[in-house]
């Protein structure tokens, strides 16, 4: 290291001991005995430190840790040369079941596996690209030698974010009826993630759904997703107001502990640890499908938002998957590549917050990233606790002076950033409509101007396709001049019979509509 450990700040006395996260040490029966440790110690622990250490179930049924930290298992398993070797040739579910029993010792293994199979198979992930399978559910498209799309967005909205919403909803429905438990969850959505939160919950036993949307606000084909819905435990309330005020409904109710037990809320928001650890899985399976064997390496190039694919992708190179680079890629919120950047962490306010062409990145605060600083700052929950008080009472926290900056190096964790604009967005998605005939969303193009940008000779980069063009029609156009093809299934699709309930934005009506319906 060059830099010199000696900083300013009081973060700096701590013990800089890094190393190359995925280069392996210990000899092979070291790690073999290690996982077979796990296998009875796997715990969850708050990323602050607080509270007890937690099982899977445990963890999965509720949010944040009580102490307002985020959940992380006491240490990642590591994946062992000749485990890569036998499941290279998995399938999907079979790979989800290899990787998820790492974590979740709770469930019994046959439990497990069947939910895995339910959860991955091809009827769910019928949405790929003509000419691809539909069994593979992540298939790969290769672009160039070493350029690859990864469609994560086959699954019934459209978005990747089916592949972890989906396994929560089965997980969900488990554990509920193995405790004789129901659950109501109450989410709001300014459009993507409702749509898959209901989606994964449509006829679950035990599960009835709430969720606030702001009226008027989403796109038809949006509204039309969701409020086509007939199932009657799915609950679609449209607020007179905006997103932010559907969102502080929700937090309002959440936080009037009485009527929140009494009625079983519960929710899924980005930061449960199942969605993040549903996501691991497709980078060993992309992995996989783009080398020919485990020596060697690929970069993985993310569009970000709230920190929580990318945050799978950091995880399964820390477990020893041969990622070298984890190209984050954000739009004109460009939180998270000032971090990387500068080691500044500045959450934006509300009005800071830009409306873009790729809307699920436009986020002010990355909601998984204390995840990651827990990771970086060598796993000391005190530190944790204590960036994250500087940060509610400065509004930023700043690592460049500490030692983990100096000797760690955001390099070592393999990130590297960039920025992608509208016009950026318009040039990725017309060069490969002209180049391939291929049509990509906006943030998936995102991804890959960053990655077409820091992309170096020989590196094979394997960028996420995280949502379907068809759901971002009017950009599209305006890139190459047509509308992207639709599915049959979704022709006609706002023609359809709308389930939807009007109400004002009000705490009070939500409740008592709530009420009366569970
Ligand atoms: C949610 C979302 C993202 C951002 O993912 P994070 O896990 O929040 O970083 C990117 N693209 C699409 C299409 C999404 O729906």
């Amino acid at each position: 290291m060059t830099e010199s450990c000696a900083g300013g700040s009081r973060l700096t006395s701590l013990v800089c001991n890094s190393t190359l996260p995925h280069r392996l040490h210990g000899s092979f029966w070291a790690m073999v005995f290690d996982n077979f440790l796990r296998r009875i110690l796997m715990k969850y622990l708050s990323t602050r430190g607080g509270g007890k250490p937690e099982s899977f179930c445990d963890i999965l049924l509720g949010g944040l840790a009580p102490d307002g930290g985020l959940y992380l298992p006491m240490s990642y398993p590591r994946v062992t040369a000749n485990m890569l070797n036998d499941w290279r040739e998995l399938s999907y579910a079979e790979l989800a079941y290899e990787i998820l029993s790492l974590y979740i010792v709770d469930i019994p293994h046959k439990d497990l596996r069947a939910i895995c199979e339910r959860t991955y198979t091809a009827d769910v992930y019928k949405y790929c690209r003509d000419g691809y399978n539909p069994e593979d559910i992540t298939p790969l498209v290769t672009l160039d030698s070493g350029l690859h799309l990864l469609e994560l967005s086959n699954g019934p909205t459209l978005a990747f974010k089916d592949i972890a919403l989906q396994l929560l909803g089965n997980l969900f429905e488990y554990e509920l009826g193995r405790r004789g438990e129901v659950m109501n969850i109450l989410g709001a959505t300014s459009g993507d993630t409702g749509s898959a939160a209901e989606y994964a919950m449509l006829g679950k036993k035990g599960i009835k759904v709430f969720m606030l949307s702001p009226e008027g606000k989403m796109s038809p084909f949006q509204r039309a997703q969701m409020y086509s819905l007939q199932d009657p435990n799915i609950f679609n309330l449209a607020v007179h107001g905006m997103f932010d005020d559907a969102q502080d409904i929700v937090k309002a109710v959440s936080d009037d502990a009485e009527f929140k037990a009494k009625y079983k809320i519960g929710a899924v928001n980005s930061i449960n640890w199942a969605r993040v650890l549903a996501q691991i899985v497709y980078y060993f399976k992309g992995y996989f499908s783009a080398t020919k064997n485990n020596d060697e390496v690929v970069d993985f190039a993310v569009p970000t938002g709230n920190f929580g694919n990318i945050c799978a992708g950091h995880i399964a190179r820390m477990m020893g998957l041969p990622i070298d680079r984890l190209i984050l890629s954000t739009n004109e919120n460009d939180v998270l590549d000032e971090f990387v950047r500068t080691g500044v962490y500045r959450p934006r306010k509300n009005s800071e917050t830009h409306v873009t062409s790729s809307p699920s990145m436009d986020i002010s605060k990355a909601s998984n990233f204390e995840r990651f600083v827990h990771d970086f700052i060598d796993g000391d929950p005190s530190v944790v606790s204590e960036l994250w008080k500087i940060l509610k009472d400065k509004g930023q926290f700043d690592l460049s002076g500490t030692t983990w900056w100096a000797c760690t190096r955001i390099k070592d964790f393999g990130f590297v950033s960039g920025v992608s604009t509208h016009a950026d967005r318009l040039a990725t998605i017309r060069s490969v409509w002209k180049n391939y005939r291929l049509m990509i969303d906006t943030h998936t193009a995102d991804a890959l101007t960053v990655a077409r940008r820091l992309r170096r000779p020989g590196d094979n980069v394997i960028v996420l396709e995280t949502a379907q063009a068809m759901k971002f029609e009017e950009t599209i156009r305006e890139a190459t001049g047509s509308y992207p093809a639709s599915h049959a299934d979704f022709i006609g699709i706002e023609d359809l019979p709308q389930r939807v309930v009007i109400i004002p934005a009000s705490s009070a009506e939500v409740k008592s509509f709530i009420a009366d319906n569970v």
